[in-house]
């Protein structure tokens, strides 16, 4: 790792001014306590703070302590996580949440080590938690730290790499200053997101450590961090069906026979959430009519929708869909909601190769249900095909 003339430690004081003077309002800024600073950790780690700031002030309204999220069903909670993705951090906040009200009186410890050892709770959060709500000297780098620390550096490593990020990890550590680690730690976190911009040019000419800068005294701030190549995402192909009961009646004032839909089973991706019944690989329209009527079903209409796409890190979701109305006298019965324990239970009502599912209403869907961010496009089609009769 290549260094200026200026030692390292001299970076922290004008970092520290500059953050005093440009850190951004956040929720979770405003009062740095445990638990709001771990809750807006793990939710930052899923997206950006502008689309954050609405989940969080939406679950500490709901959830404002820890005793309230450790008693909270997980239905509720995964509902004011939707959205979000990455479920099993969910899951691992409430087991936390279960383990610190029995182990640790209902406060999280301050104690690197201890945080590190709880579900979900790696040494990114243990060092956000740790530094901002108690006053640890531990380093939280994240990827706008370790951005940042490549270009202070001209480190040429691999930013994937394990021995990379250990190494940059490293070199913050041994800077932290005692009396404001928490501010640290956020400073240059802030001076990733706000300064060391990661695509385009950075803005140097504003950057309070630019004199420090290898890659800015060499011209090359773009050529960091060094990445090696990534991996391929596997494509899975699929076929959504939005089926929606109309009950003998048929379609009037919405849904009467309710929205077809399922429990991912546990354990695998999104497991635990509900999800329209879908099929692997692209089916025709033919073979989708053959399969419903098959399975039972009354077919009254059949639509070909538009084609979707989401994209996990690992794995790529190719989707077509359809949405189909169903003549159900069953679903009518189950229309003004109730997703009771019984329902839940109910073994499958439609053999293979429809999956199996449970009507449900569209009230209970938007209240209590959580719909994975990868359906969000056939829900869209489907709410628009509700209120206007019409797929596009
Ligand atoms: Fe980033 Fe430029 Fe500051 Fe270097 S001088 S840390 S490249 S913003």
């Amino acid at each position: 790792m290549k260094a200026l003339s200026s030692t390292k430690a001299e970076i922290v004081s004008p970092l520290l001014q500059w953050y005093d003077s440009n850190a951004r309002t956040l929720p979770w800024r405003e009062n740095p306590e445990p638990y709001a600073v771990w809750i807006s950790e793990i939710m930052l780690q899923q997206t950006r703070v502008e689309a954050v700031i609405p989940y969080f002030s939406r679950w500490m309204k709901a959830l404002p302590d820890l005793g309230s999220l450790a008693n909270a069903p997980e239905e509720e909670v995964m509902k004011l996580w939707e959205g979000l993705g990455y479920y099993s951090r969910l899951r691992n906040i409430h087991k936390t949440a279960k383990i610190v009200m029995e182990k640790y009186g209902g406060s999280l410890p301050a104690s690197f080590e201890e945080l590190r050892s709880l579900p979900g709770i790696g040494e990114y959060t243990a060092g956000s938690v740790g530094s901002i709500a108690f006053q640890l000297p531990v380093p939280c780098v994240d990827g706008n730290v370790l951005r940042v620390v490549t270009r202070l550096t001209a480190d040429e490593s691999d930013i994937g790499a394990a021995s990379t990020k250990k190494q940059l990890t490293e070199w913050v550590w041994e800077i932290i200053p005692k009396d404001r680690p928490g501010d640290f730690n956020q400073a240059m976190m802030e001076l990733g997101a706000m300064v060391c911009l990661p695509n385009g040019l950075p803005k140097c000419e504003i950057c309070p450590v630019s004199f420090f800068c290898e890659a800015r005294a060499q011209s090359r701030m773009t050529e960091f961090p060094v990445k090696g190549e990534k991996p391929v995402r596997r494509i899975e192909k699929k076929t959504v069906l939005i089926l929606l009961g109309s009950a003998a009646s048929g379609i009037t004032g919405g849904i009467a026979g309710g929205i077809a839909l399922r429990k991912r089973t546990e354990p695998g991706l999104l497991s635990g959430l509900w999800e329209f019944p879908n099929l692997s690989g692209h089916h025709s329209e033919e073979e989708i009519r053959q399969i419903l009527v098959s399975s039972g079903l009354k077919l009254s209409s059949l639509a070909k929708l538009k084609k979707a796409k989401h994209i996990f890190s690992h794995i790529e979701w190719d989707m077509i869909g359809y949405l189909a109305v169903v003549e159900n006298d069953t679903a009518a019965e189950a229309a003004d909601d109730t997703l009771t324990e019984a329902a839940a239970e109910a073994p499958a009502q439609y053999g293979s190769p429809l999956p199996d599912f449970h009507w449900v209403g569209l009230e209970r869907l938007d209240g209590q249900l959580a719909l994975p961010a990868a359906f969000k496009s056939y829900y869209q089609v489907m709410k628009h095909f509700i209120e206007e009769g019409v797929t596009e």
